[in-house]
């Protein structure tokens, strides 16, 4: 038995471990695709204090060696449960069952998707949902991107780095991200700007071939290309916490500044908390306040 499992090697999840093994907790973290969660995606970072730019796979990695250094138990295993079990908590995974006297549930969000007809199939096979791993397989070739935030904002500038033209399509005539940014994608003399745009169809059956959009007139148009980034936003993946802990209408894990959740023991950090800011800095702080709740917990309890 563990004192704390961390469900997620994000920043938050790995920031947790961070706190709690300096406090002399022994922490196992699970993590189901790559450490480092979604920052492990970024070209650049720019908005973590102290450090004034920093690749986002860096900045994990920083990370991970920091808690691995001190000790952690760092497992490549998907969380697929947890419940109460005694007094302490059983964490199910695709190979183990593990005991923990507390549980930190650090699992981020994912992706949103435009659910058209074939996405699965085409994922990997032109749509992509991340220009940093995905985009070099597109050099010098044109692309296609979709979304209106800082994601989209940076695969934007990222791709123009290497691709002869990169079309990007948002649904209003504005960004909704960083003011640098936007000027920065902008300023891009090979990236055109798709305004008031609706994606409405995939083309292609193995492969992406094109798409179809509603153009500013309110026409459908056909735009023929072999690659599409998808950076719509993000969607939080809860569900499997359902049982144990309170979510709110959106999904997101019910718990205030304090990182407690409805199930004492159960705390909640980073991106998959009911938060408005979804930030390295936040998750980070999360993975302070969570850890600190976790160890008083366990020093009450136990
Ligand atoms: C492209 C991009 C660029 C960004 N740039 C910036 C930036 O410049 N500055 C900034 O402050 N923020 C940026 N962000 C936002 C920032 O990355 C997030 O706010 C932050 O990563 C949230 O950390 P987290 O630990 O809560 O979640 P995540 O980073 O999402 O980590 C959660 C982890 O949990 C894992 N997980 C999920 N479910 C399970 C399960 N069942 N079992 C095991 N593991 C599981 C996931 O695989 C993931 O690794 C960016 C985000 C993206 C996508």
């Amino acid at each position: 038995m563990s004192d704390i499992i961390v469900i997620g090697a994000g920043t938050a999840g790995m920031t947790a471990a961070l706190y709690a093994l300096r406090n002399g907790k022994s922490v196992t973290v699970l993590e189901e695709e790559t450490f480092g969660g979604q920052i492990a995606n970024s070209p650049r970072v720019e908005n973590f204090p102290t450090i004034k730019e920093i690749s986002g796979s860096d900045f994990a990695d920083k990370l991970f060696e920091q808690i691995t250094a001190l000790g952690a138990e760092v497992e490549l295993e998907k969380a697929l449960s947890v419940e109460k079990k005694g007094k302490g908590f059983l964490v199910k995974t695709e190979y183990a069952e593990r005991e923990a006297k507390s549980v930190i549930l650090a699992a981020g969000v994912k992706h949103k998707h435009l659910r058209f007809p074939n996405e699965e199939e085409l994922t990997g096979n032109g749509i992509s949902y991340c220009a940093i791993c995905d985009g070099p397989f597109y050099t010098g070739e044109e692309v296609a991107l979709v979304g209106d935030g800082n994601t989209a904002l940076q695969y934007g500038i990222l791709l123009s780095g290497y691709c002869p033209k990169v079309y990007v399509y948002t649904l209003f005539d504005r960004f909704f991200g960083d003011e640098s940014l936007v000027k920065t994608l902008l300023s891009k003399k090979n990236v055109v700007w798709k305004p008031n745009t609706s994606l409405t169809e995939y083309l292609g059956k193995d492969k992406l071939e094109g798409f179809r959009y509603k153009n500013a007139e309110g026409k459908i148009e056909e735009h023929r290309i072999s690659a599409l980034f998808v950076a719509i936003g993000q969607v939080p993946d809860n569900k499997k916490f359902e049982n144990l802990v309170a979510l709110d209408k959106e999904g997101y894990i019910a718990a205030d500044e304090t990182c407690e959740t409805s199930c004492e023991g159960v705390f909640a950090a980073g991106d998959c908390r009911a938060k408005k800011i979804r930030q390295l800095t936040t998750a980070a702080a999360d993975g302070a306040v969570a850890a600190l709740g976790a160890c008083a917990y366990i020093d009450k309890n136990f």
